[in-house]
């Protein structure tokens, strides 16, 4: 990419371990730096073991276990929990599992101000941003405020282990997805680059050693570790088309979260591919190919992720109405995002032709 001498970049403070057992070696020391003595353990019911072990491990410090997380963070959910941490007087969460759990945490961050600890068990990146979601009436809202970035992250590869191959595959692609839509942002900047380029290296080549052997330890914490970078650049800038996209087919037409990520994505970087030949050298660089669209489906089929929005079991005659939703909202994309542009997207994405 050539060197943009205009941008503004701005870190937030946060904490990163990344150590084998970290979760429950390295947690009770994180709430000790942050000064907190009363920590409520939120997590999802299948994460339900590990998040006992962590709150094990606090001990005196753990206020309570609420295993409650549930997708999209509905908001009598939010309300559930943020009612558990008043009343057993906690003064921080850890939230322990993928990005439900992290989002649970967050919405408590988000009305009570309590500072989070995440211990993410997915590639999601959800970790590493200042974004909430609540979902109302079957209708998702995001915003971004500060209080609910994490202040502590502890990545733990043993937690990962056991992500079966195909969410590890395509929750891995979930997190290329951001690294992707952060180098042609409106607010890129050069160390934006460097951390993308290097994330989607990580990934890209963990990937296919989970695929073959899900137990490597050493796979697993490369892989943990171009989340954390690619959930850093979500963290730090505004996504475009693909990130819409992938909204929508979740929030409207219910598709799961990291299928759909790992179908969109090439197609998604396909239309915006004339628009950011900067990016391309990136992505080009970090995966070993000359067309990184292709690159990425590829990989897809090669580690036997779905690769088409019927797979998914979204109907043809949805299409229209997904892209007269996207294509009515503006956002920031690279490509001007047309109602025409964006069916055929969807349409290519729907049947999963090469790009
Ligand atoms: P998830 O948290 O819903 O987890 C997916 C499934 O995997 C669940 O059934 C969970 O129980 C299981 N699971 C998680 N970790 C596991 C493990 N180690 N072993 C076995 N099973 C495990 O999904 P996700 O993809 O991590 O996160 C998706 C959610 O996060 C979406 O709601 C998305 O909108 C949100 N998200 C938010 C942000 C943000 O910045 N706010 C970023 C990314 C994703």
């Amino acid at each position: 990419m050539t060197f943009s001498a205009d941008f503004t970049y701005e870190s937030r403070p946060v904490r990163v371990v990344l150590r084998s057992g970290a979760a429950v070696t390295a947690t009770p020391g994180e709430a000790e730096h942050l000064g907190l003595r009363r920590l409520l353990v939120v997590c999802g019911s299948r994460g339900e073991a590990v998040a006992r072990a962590v709150a094990d491990a606090l001990g005196d410090a753990c206020a309570g276990l609420h295993a409650e997380a549930r997708m999209h963070v509905p908001v009598e959910d939010a309300d559930r929990a943020v009612a558990v941490a008043r009343a057993t007087g906690a003064d921080g969460v850890v939230a322990v599992g993928g990005g439900s759990s992290i989002g649970l945490g967050k919405a408590i961050a988000l009305r009570t101000g309590l500072p989070l600890i995440a211990v993410p068990s997915t590639y999601s990146g959800s970790e590493m941003t200042p974004v909430w979601g609540l979902t109302e009436g079957g209708v998702k809202r995001t915003g971004r405020d500060p209080k609910v970035q994490p202040r502590s992250v502890v990545y733990d590869p043993e937690l990962t282990v056991s992500l079966p191959v195909p969410l590890t595959v395509t929750s891995g692609i979930n997190a290329l997805a951001h690294a992707v839509e952060a180098l042609y942002a409106p607010d890129t900047s050069p160390l934006i680059a460097l951390m993308a380029q290097d994330g989607v290296r990580a990934m890209g080549e963990a990937l296919p050693l989970l695929a073959a052997r899900p137990d490597d330890l050493d796979a697993r914490g490369r892989a943990l570790y171009g989340a954390w970078l690619c959930g850093a650049c979500l963290g730090a800038t505004t996504m475009g088309l693909h990130h819409k996209l992938c909204h929508v087919l979740g929030g409207t037409f219910g598709l799961p979260h990291a299928d759909t990520h790992t179908v969109v994505l090439p197609y998604a970087l396909a239309y915006n591919a004339p628009a950011v030949p900067g990016a391309l050298t990136v992505l080009g660089r970090a995966l070993d190919a000359d067309d990184p669209a292709r690159a990425l489906w590829d990989l897809a089929g090669r580690l036997g992720a779905p690769r088409s929005l019927a797979e998914l079991g979204l109907k043809e005659t949805d299409l229209a109405e997904a892209a007269v939703q996207v294509a009515g909202q503006p956002y920031a994309n690279p490509r001007p995002v047309t109602a025409e542009g964006v069916r055929e997207v969807l349409q290519a994405a729907y049947e999963g032709r090469r790009p």
